[in-house]
């Protein structure tokens, strides 16, 4: 079951021509077309089914500089500034709330590997530090002193993922840009090597510059056209409690338990440590380049074989450009949510916070989180393939940072200098030799 989003009224028709052409209207994709439009960019924005509405509607809505691999930092740090000032610039609302995001910590084990991440955040002059016990209680109450600290960032955030994507797409059709949803693009074509159009199930735009911004369709929509993104996907559960009241406003994430507050007054509840990961060919094919991290990730995943694994075996990418892809045939990725780890997220809460002991489940469901080997996004030309660009692979935590992931895409795209050195976003770094590994530091 989808969770709530925002409607956006699609533009009527598909323009013939464009200055650029963005694959997806999940977060990525509409700030990257915002940043475009703002730039004066004529931009087409394609959304094989409705804005928001595969994993950026699903996600907790945590807008989070902690934690991160540190390559990521500057670009976090850019993307805040975006969240903190968009319902203004755009005059619409997003739900975004400074009420800071903690890490509880258990045991004092938890506590060390915290404070490594608090020396990283030195460096980048964040307002991240470890909370006492009894600052634990300030920010969450209700904890009886259980816990031995937190690592916090107060001006870390939330915002509500059911409004973002939704309220900057239609500020992409105010700036004059072309929002086109139940519009898959099929693929692509050049002329003298370079990018020349792009094709979609309702016909050609002319365009010089593509951005793949597909979420966990990236992939294959690349492989039709020769090109390896290592990217896999996990799911993820989430629920939401009908409005509650648990005196607690900062995200707060503990043992095998997540909760960020809402704008409808519920909270949006999760696990944590427990995501599901579906078997498909592409495990074994990109077994070697995923090792570090299933290594890193293993004790929080819980495998399954069945239906998908078929499905992604029939997702062949030899489709031709005049026939439905698999893109037409699954306009919305709604995964089934997993009924055990939810139950076993909300026991942890309550024993967690009693306070949560009247909470009423409103509605769940699941995500598909598109993850690559270092947990790191590309955000990035392509090399070889002038015009086109690939924004993908936000492996978890792509709400966040998705401004700022497309304010630098828009950069790049139009050229001139980018908010953020791109280097650590690069796409050949999966193809030069570089070794890829997962950060571990929380
Ligand atoms: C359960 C869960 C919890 C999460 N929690 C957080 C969190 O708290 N904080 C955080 O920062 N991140 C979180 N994330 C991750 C975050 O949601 C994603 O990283 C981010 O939304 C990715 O945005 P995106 O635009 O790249 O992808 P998506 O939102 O998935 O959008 C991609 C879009 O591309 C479209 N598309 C694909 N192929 C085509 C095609 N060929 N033609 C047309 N359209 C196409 C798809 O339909 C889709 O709408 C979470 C994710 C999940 C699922």
């Amino acid at each position: 079951m989808s969770p709530p989003v925002d409607p956006v009224t699609p533009n009527p028709d598909q323009p013939k021509q464009a200055d650029a052409v963005i694959v997806g209207g999940g977060i990525v994709g509409v700030s990257t077309a915002y940043f475009l439009a703002k730039r004066g960019l004529h931009v087409v924005l394609c959304e094989k089914g409705r804005i928001g509405g595969e994993q950026s509607s699903r996600n907790w809505g945590y807008c989070r500089q902690q934690g991160r691999d540190p390559g990521e930092l500057p670009l976090i740090i850019e993307s805040l500034r975006i969240w903190r000032g968009i319902e203004q610039e755009i005059d619409d609302e997003v739900g975004f709330r400074q009420a800071g995001v903690a890490y509880l910590a258990g045991t004092e084990e938890d506590l060390a590997g915290y404070e490594q991440w608090v020396e990283y955040a030195k460096q980048y002059q964040l307002d991240t530090r470890l909370l006492s016990p009894s600052e634990v209680e300030g920010i969450a109450p209700g904890g009886g002193g259980k816990w031995k600290g937190a690592l916090y960032t107060e001006s870390d955030g939330r915002a509500e993922p059911g409004k973002a994507a939704p309220a900057l797409a239609r500020a992409v059709q105010r700036l004059g840009g072309v929002i086109l949803t139940d519009c898959a693009v099929r693929g692509f074509e050049t002329e003298a090597g370079r990018l020349s159009s792009v094709i979609t199930e309702k016909g050609v735009i002319k365009t010089q510059a593509l951005v793949v911004a597909g979420g966990a369709w990236s992939r294959l929509f690349l492989r039709r056209h020769g090109i390896d993104l290592p990217q896999q996907t996990v799911v993820s559960s989430v629920l939401r409690t009908k409005p509650h009241e648990a005196g607690i406003e900062t995200s707060i994430s503990g043992p095998n338990f997540a909760i960020r507050r809402r704008l409808d007054g519920g909270y949006t509840v999760a696990h944590g440590g427990a995501s599901n990961y579906d078997l498909t060919p592409d495990s074994f094919r990109l077994m070697k380049a995923f090792w570090p991290a299933y290594r890193m990730e293993k004790k929080s995943i819980r495998f399954r074989i069945g239906q998908r694994f078929f499905e992604a075996l029939g997702q062949t990418a030899d489709w031709r450009m005049d026939m439905e892809t698999p893109f037409e045939k699954k306009r919305i990725w709604d995964p089934a949510p997993s009924k055990s780890i939810l139950d076993e997220a909300v026991r942890n809460l309550k024993a967690a916070f009693p306070a949560f002991d009247g909470a009423e489940v409103a509605q769940s469901w699941a995500g598909a989180i598109d993850v690559t080997p270092d947990a790191v996004p590309a955000i990035s030309d392509v090399e070889g393939r002038p015009g086109l660009f690939v924004a993908t692979g936000f492996s978890g935590h792509g709400f966040g940072i998705g401004p700022g992931a497309g304010r630098l895409m828009a950069d790049l795209v139009a050229g001139g200098q980018p908010c953020v050195d791109p280097a650590p976003f690069r796409f050949s770094r999966f193809h030069d030799g570089t070794k890829i590994r997962p950060f571990a530091a929380t």
